[in-house]
Parts: C-alpha cells; sequence; structure tokens
C-alpha cells in the first residue's frame, strides 16, 4: 500500500514502554510492537502494558519466547518458542498474535514451513534504524543521527509516498531510541508525507489468531450480542480460544472483535482507516455468537 509506514518496535515489553505510548499517543502514530515472551514474563513493572498497547489503538505481534536463532532449532523447538509466546500474550492481554517476526530475521524455509502451518504472517522490514548498534555514542543527539543515515538515504532522499511504502525497524529497550530517536523518526516521516499504520493494514491480513479477544473500550458502539454481555462473551470466548498449534491456517477469519466491540485502533487515524475491515468480522462474529 503506497504511501504509509507501518513502524514496529521489537525486543519488549521493557521499562520505556509507557513512555513510548505517550510519545506515540501524542503524535498519533499507530505503531506495532514484536514482543518477546520472556520479556512480558520476566518485566514485572510492565504486567498490564499489553493491554494498554492494545488500548492505544496498537498490533501486537510475536517475537518468540526466548529471541534465540530458529534457523538452529527443532520443528518441536520452533513451536514451542511461538505457542509459549502466544500464551503468555493471550494470559496478559487477551490476543494471540499472528504477524510474527523471527530474531535478526533468521527464518530460513524449514522455519518458513513451520510458521506457515501455524497460520503466522512472518514479517521482515525494509528499512532500518539501526538503534541497537549505536547505544554506545557519546550522547543521544549522535545517537540519533546515526540512527536516522537509512531513514534519511532510503525515505526520506530516495522514495516517493505516492508509489513506495515501508516497514521501519526500531526497538523498545535502548533509552536514547525511545526518548530521543522515536520524534525524530516520526517527524521526518510525516514532513515526507508518509501515513503510519499497523503491520495490520500495511500488509492487509489480519493482526490475530482465532480465540484472540480485543479489550472492550467504554467508548465503543459496536453492537454486542446483547446489552452487557461484553464480560461473558469474553469469557465464552475465551473458552474456546485456539492455540496457534492447532489454529492452522484458517485463523485468519473472524477472529477479531467476537465480544462485538469495534476498532481496537480507535484512538489513532490510522485505526480508523482499518474500520472498514472490521466491520466484516463484527459481521461474521455476530453470526457466530448468534449461533450459540
Ligand atoms: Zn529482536
Amino acid at each position: 500500500m503506497p504511501g504509509v509506514v507501518a513502524y514496529t518496535f521489537d525486543d519488549g515489553p521493557y521499562i520505556y514502554n509507557d513512555q513510548l505510548l505517550s510519545i506515540l499517543q501524542k503524535k498519533n502514530v499507530t505503531a506495532t510492537f514484536y514482543l518477546v515472551g520472556q520479556m512480558v514474563n520476566q518485566t514485572l513493572q510492565q504486567q498490564g502494558s499489553l493491554k494498554k498497547m492494545l488500548d492505544h489503538g496498537h498490533q501486537l505481534a510475536s517475537h518468540t519466547y526466548t529471541h534465540s536463532n530458529l534457523d538452529l532449532m527443532t520443528e518441536a523447538q520452533m513451536r514451542s518458542e511461538i505457542s509459549r509466546t502466544s500464551d503468555v500474550m493471550f494470559a496478559n492481554s487477551g490476543v494471540r498474535p499472528r504477524y510474527m517476526r523471527a530474531p535478526e530475521g533468521r527464518c530460513s524455509d524449514a522455519c518458513t514451513k513451520v510458521m506457515k502451518e501455524l497460520g503466522l504472517v512472518i514479517s521482515y522490514w525494509n528499512v532500518d534504524t539501526h538503534d541497537w548498534q549505536f547505544t554506545g555514542e557519546k550522547t543521544p543527539a549522535i545517537a540519533v543521527e546515526k540512527s536516522m543515515e537509512e531513514i534519511n538515504k532510503v525515505v526520506i532522499q530516495n522514495s516517493n509516498p505516492a508509489t513506495d511504502s515501508f516497514i521501519l525497524l526500531q526497538h523498545e529497550i535502548h533509552k536514547f531510541s525511545v526518548e530521543n530517536l522515536a520524534d525524530v523518526v516520526i517527524d521526518a516521516i510525516l514532513k515526507k508525507g508518509y501515513r503510519f499504520v499497523s503491520m495490520e493494514e500495511c500488509i492487509g491480513e489480519p493482526a490475530y489468531l482465532e480465540g484472540s479477544v480485543l479489550p472492550t473500550k467504554s467508548s465503543s458502539v459496536a453492537p454486542t450480542p446483547a446489552p452487557g454481555t461484553s464480560t461473558s462473551a469474553t469469557t465464552s470466548t475465551s473458552s474456546t480460544a485456539v492455540k496457534p498449534t492447532t489454529a492452522g491456517v484458517n485463523g485468519q477469519n473472524g477472529q477479531n472483535g467476537q465480544n462485538g466491540q469495534n476498532g481496537q485502533n480507535g484512538q489513532n487515524g490510522a485505526g480508523i482507516k482499518s474500520a472498514a475491515g472490521w466491520t466484516l468480522f463484527l459481521t461474521v462474529a455476530a453470526l457466530g455468537v448468534a449461533l450459540f
């Protein structure tokens, strides 16, 4: 889709997540977070932040459980990396991610086959801040300047929003990257004429697997199967949750909005854009609930 940039943050959640959410909210920017399963477990102070990320209209995605090279694993180990991450994310947010990014982008044929069997969307990037390489710079300003080099060259100087689009890689575990770089990246890309979107909107494949339940917003105006059933709907859909190991490739239909709320992206401009897509899911979901 021309004219869009999917802003992606890897390796969290971490202690700068809250700050990052504030920056993104202030700039009205939608992002996608590729989370590491063990980080969700270990970063205790971040408990609850997954729901906050969803609530702010961002997309959650999988970056495996241990952040290890998938190409060195057996098929069973690969499946475990995905299912453990999916389980911990589901427990903390109610969603099971469909988009995955392999650590270091390493996912050769065997890995690709497994991920496809699990119904996942393997996602890479085409412009990189390389922020992790610049954490040792003398000042945040120098680190920002170096992290902007590829963006300046590829996006700002040599692209056209009428024809081009980008998936931009950054990491939320480095202080300067959140505190100093994010603002600069956002301003430069908006000035060039691009619009920030989630991976879901950029790629056009649904964000979550079957069994996912998005948080209900109090401001929601979406139809629900019956008045005041958001809690029971959450319970019932949770109980029918399908693990990605068994969700297969048919997990992409109607998995969103099962308890009738619309648009987890409601706070952001990009989310409104995807509302039409949600309507389709709601129709399917409402039908599914009605059949029960
Ligand atoms: Zn990573």
